[in-house]
């Protein structure tokens, strides 16, 4: 059995607290027959001696044994040979014709004799008298206001001690006997109860990362451990998805490098394969040395990301003009459009200011720029604006283009997603644009939604919080 287990610790705390009620419970039950055993002895004696002054009275002949033992029977139920009973006169001497010699003296003590004589009686326990203590009644026998006789009634607290003793004997025996019972009956349970718990950690250790879609058993039943389950399970679920994720992740970030440094490899070696003029040569590194940017760009883009993902993307926050940051962007972008015949423009630009990172939101808006210039056709128009709604700063980037259509909009900003028209056209990028742009706009407080133009094209709405 192991004793750190709950099952174990359950059933000792179980038992300990059953143990400590129940010597209470038998404790107060013992007293409570201890008190009422001695005021039905009490009661008893003050009939006898009542009795029997009733009887004196009637006549004055001395009491029979018979009638003494008549008197034990009716009021105690039985009558065993050690009871007392003896007359004294006022001065407490004893009178030997209304006594019961056969049973022996009953003493008289100074205090018992001093409340007679006031008109009081008196119990008192005496030892000495026979095997087991004696509980004496001293009563005075009044006439006309005055003390004539004193009337001392005793019994033996035998019976009332084996009473005692019985009652001791019978919790000794079935005190044990119901603790025992009760403990197995706690042990076992506790241990029906918490079989859930067993089949759940067996479970769980065949749970691996391998075997993420395994679910634990949910019994349906609400209980506690059904809610574990439950807690547990979605735990592994949202534990899947991420898992599932990186390894995409792994996945497509290997085939984007690899794509890029089988180029560089191929015309490396096209190149090597014989002597070539220098323009040849020239023209090949131009080409390798594209892939090699193709390669830092993407690169830098998976560290960047990965950064922001552990939440220690480096910001060199400062207070600037969100409005002046969108006019750097569309000064450096514009002569791209123009190259494509897309007509890039800046539309109304409110002056906010934010705490932020310049470069980081230069490469945000940068980057939904680009993608508007990439994704729109010539003659298309790509337009940027700055709002402020509340305490919020909006910045928009609309275009013409393809758009997004509404059942990829959730996916779009995921790393290496590409809609399926956006991979139809010439347009290379990295895949990382709007997975970086929204990592930053989060490192800001804030967040990117697209929604599409009527008429064409897509518009993306930056939301950051101007407090921030
Ligand atoms: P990419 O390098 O492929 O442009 P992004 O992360 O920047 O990667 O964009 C992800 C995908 O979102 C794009 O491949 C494209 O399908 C879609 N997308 C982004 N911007 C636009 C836009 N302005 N219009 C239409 N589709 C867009």
């Amino acid at each position: 059995m192991n004793i750190r287990s709950i099952r174990t610790r359950l059933t000792i705390w179980y038992t300990g607290l059953l143990t400590v009620t129940l010597l209470i419970v038998g404790g107060a039950a013992f007293a409570l027959l201890s008190y009422n055993l001695s005021r039905e002895m009490d009661r008893a004696l003050d009939s006898v001696a009542r009795a029997m002054i009733q009887q004196d009275k009637s006549r004055s002949a001395p009491f029979l044994p018979s009638e003494i033992d008549q008197a034990f029977r009716r009021f105690f139920g039985f009558s065993p040979w050690d009871h007392y009973f003896q007359m004294r006169d006022p001065s407490g001497n004893r009178d030997e014709r209304r006594s019961l010699p056969s049973t022996g003296k009953l003493p008289l003590s100074a205090e018992a004799l001093d409340n007679a004589m006031r008109g009081l009686s008196s119990f008192e326990t005496v030892n000495g008298l026979g095997e087991h203590p004696v509980r004496i009644l001293t009563m005075p026998v009044m006439e006309s206001n005055r003390v004539v006789n004193l009337i001392q009634v005793g019994m033996s607290l035998q019976s009332m001690d084996e009473t005692r003793l019985r009652f001791l004997l019978i919790m000794a025996g079935v005190l044990p006997l119901g603790l025992v019972l009760a403990a197995s009956g706690g042990w076992l349970l506790a241990h029906r109860a918490l079989q859930p718990v067993d089949r759940m950690t067996a479970a769980a250790r065949r749970i691996s990362a391998e075997h993420l879609s395994q679910r634990l058993e949910e019994t349906g039943t609400g209980d506690e451990l059904d809610n574990l389950a439950k807690t547990l399970n979605q735990m592994l679920s949202r534990l899947d998805s991420a898992f599932t994720q990186i390894r995409r992740f792994s996945a497509d970030a290997s085939h984007e490098l690899q794509t890029p440094l089988t180029i560089l490899k191929g015309e490396l070696e096209v190149v090597l394969r014989s002597t070539r003029t220098p323009g040849e040569y020239q023209a090949t590194l131009e080409s390798a040395l594209e892939e090699v940017d193709r390669i830092t760009r993407l690169v830098e883009g998976l560290m960047l990301l990965a950064r922001a993902e552990a939440g220690v993307l480096r910001m060199d926050r400062q207070e600037l003009d969100l409005g002046q940051v969108l006019e750097e962007v569309y000064l450096r972008l514009k002569p791209l459009a123009d190259s494509r015949a897309i007509e890039l423009r800046l539309g109304s630009i409110e002056p906010i200011g934010i705490r932020g990172d310049r470069d980081l939101l230069q490469r945000m808006t940068s980057n939904l720029v680009d993608n508007a210039i990439k994704y729109t056709a010539a003659e298309g128009r790509v337009t940027l604006e700055l709002k402020r709604e509340g305490s919020r700063a909006f910045i928009l980037v609309s275009d013409t283009g393809i758009g997004v259509p509404a059942e990829e909009r959730g996916h779009i900003f995921q790393a290496f997603y590409r809609t399926s028209q956006a991979r139809c056209l010439a347009e290379q990028g990295t895949g990382l644009g709007l997975a970086i742009a929204q990592s930053i706009a989060a490192a800001h407080g804030g967040a990117i939604e697209v929604e599409n133009v009527a008429g064409g094209g897509s518009n993306f709405r930056v939301q950051i919080p101007i407090g921030s």
